[in-house]
């Protein structure tokens, strides 16, 4: 059994065939959580998980990217996104329900930034427009903490940094002084380096490895593994982005966690039963899973 502790099942690119998707992935021992990035998809994601008795679980959040209006284009994506003040009264509705297990995806993406922004309230810079998901993502964590959900965090720093990563690091500390210990949260898609990493290690994060893993050709997800303990590494997908190899080119999906599961495996030189075992534990753990 794999857990895929991060999936976008819930959005338009499964419009067609998401619980199709979905059985694929159960019917093979894939558990999942939908993970939603802003109100649709984050209703989207409770949705889908409510048609299934177990194994698929939600996470509801507003991303990033999604605290302002902008057209991304990337490699993998290319959308417009609407902005959208986090509201907490809307999200604490979602929290209701017992599928519910986790806030986000929120956090910092500083790669991404645009030149300058159109806002309501009059032209922004790019220092207030960080602002705007700081405040964004203090009240995702403040809303995890206080409903007792893992929070999962996206970090993305603007090229060649750690700025994004520095930035969440020292806004967890501030937010969670003593709560270490019981605001479990996840690092998804972390590529920064190791040494950050090992500084959210040291206060309680679990990291998640997903598909780049399986192609990064500069070693630096490999030496992320590396100072992660055990009891930390998770797994994810992050489809239908970062399609793990041999699939790269195709869209991504839950099933595929497997592949990252086999690349962790081999590079911490364990059978990937072992893997499976661990990280599937740490998965219950990080959630606050009860499933069998
Ligand atoms: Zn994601």
């Amino acid at each position: 059994m794999l857990i895929d502790t991060h999936a976008h099942v819930n959005f338009a690119a499964f419009k067609d065939d998401a619980e199709e998707t979905i059985k694929r992935a159960l019917n093979d021992g894939v558990n999942m959580v939908l993970v939603g990035t802003q109100i649709d998809t984050s209703r989207q994601a409770v949705e889908l998980a409510n048609k299934f008795d177990q194994g698929v679980y939600a996470a509801i959040g507003v991303h990033p990217v999604h605290t302002y209006s902008q057209h991304l284009d990337e490699e993998e994506s290319s959308f417009q996104t609407r902005e959208e003040k986090f509201n907490s009264r809307d999200y604490r509705t979602f929290c209701q329900n017992p599928k519910v297990v986790g806030i986000g995806e929120c956090g910092l993406d500083y790669f991404r930034l645009p030149e300058e922004m159109k806002h309501e309230a009059g032209n922004m810079n790019h220092e207030q427009i960080k602002q705007l998901q700081k405040n964004a993502f203090i009240e995702q964590i403040k809303l995890a903490k206080e409903l007792n959900k893992t929070l999962i965090i996206h970090s993305r720093s603007s090229k060649g940094t750690d700025d994004a990563c520095l930035d969440i690091l020292e806004i967890m500390k501030h937010e969670t002084p003593n709560t270490q210990q019981t605001l479990r949260f996840v690092l998804h898609s972390y590529t920064g380096s190791p040494e950050v990493a090992k500084m959210f290690v040291d206060l309680g994060a679990y990291v998640s490895f997903n598909g780049i893993i399986t192609f990064d050709k500069t070693g630096n997800q490999e030496a992320v593994l590396k100072v992660v303990p055990d009891d930390k590494i998770v797994l994810e997908t992050d489809c239908p982005y970062l399609t793990p190899a041999p699939h790269r080119g195709k869209r991504n999906e839950p099933l595929y966690v497997q592949f990252v599961a086999q690349k962790v495996a081999q590079v911490k030189n364990l059978s990937i039963e072992k893997i499976s075992e661990l990280t599937t534990k740490n998965a219950k753990q990080l959630f606050n899973l009860t499933l069998s």
